[in-house]
């Protein structure tokens, strides 16, 4: 079962690879941005961490997720911030009092994330976003879902379609966030916000398996 306890390695794991991958996300939000995805993401995902160090472990994944939510939302400066703190927030709501997440409950949760991201930042698929990475994994995961995969599983299938959506940013022109201000230029990068969703789902999926 996907329970609060694995929530809570998801977002150890999460911080972990986002410690491990500050440089590349700085690097990447360096071409196209202002630099700073890796150093945003690294202070959100560590801030998590001591938070639930000092707090302890939440009963359910729903109020895990709360607390990621609130805790990116103060600590994560500029677009993602906001975005992402929407994003679990949502995913919070759709998984609310439940103590163990089956494959349907993650499909409710990424769908509910995905649509978070959507409403607050009115991104498009194809807009060189992190909405780029979300939009494929929920697919997948709802694919997945249908034929029976595990929660675990269902986790998987959402990070790879993540990893394949990043790889498509690259060709892509940016229409939303500082990218944008680039025009035709910001292609030939990848989008550091569908590199640090990637990071995100395999990190869900990791502390799952
Ligand atoms: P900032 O651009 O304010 O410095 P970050 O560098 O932390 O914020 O995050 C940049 C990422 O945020 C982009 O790579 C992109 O994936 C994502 N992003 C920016 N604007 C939007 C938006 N309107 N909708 C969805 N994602 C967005
Ligand atoms: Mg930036
Ligand atoms: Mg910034």
């Amino acid at each position: 079962d996907l329970n609060a306890q694995w929530a809570a390695a998801w977002m150890r794991d999460a911080a972990a690879a986002m410690a491990e991958n500050r440089q590349r996300l700085i690097d990447l939000d360096r071409a196209i941005g202002d630099a700073d995805h890796g150093e945003n993401m690294d202070r959100g995902f560590s801030a998590i961490v001591e938070k639930l160090d000092a707090d302890g472990v939440p009963a359910t994944p729903s109020e895990v997720f709360k607390l990621a939510a609130m805790t990116l939302m103060s600590k994560v400066g500029g677009a993602a911030g906001p975005l992402y703190g929407t994003a679990f927030l949502r995913g919070s709501t759709a998984v609310a009092g439940k103590e163990g997440l089956g494959a349907e409950d993650v499909v409710a949760f990424l769908t509910a994330a995905r649509d978070g991201i959507v409403s607050r930042g009115k991104a498009e698929p194809g807009d060189k976003t992190m909405v780029d990475a979300f939009t494929p994994a929920v697919e997948a995961a709802q694919t997945a879902a249908s034929a029976e995969a595990s929660g675990a599983e269902t986790l998987s299938a959402a990070a790879n379609a993540a990893e394949a959506g990043l790889a498509g940013t690259e060709p892509l022109i940016a229409r939303k966030g500082r990218a944008s201000y680039l025009g035709e230029r910001s292609a030939g990068h990848l989008d550091p916000g569908a590199a640090s969703t990637t990071l995100i789902l395999q990190a869900a999926a990791s502390a799952a398996g």
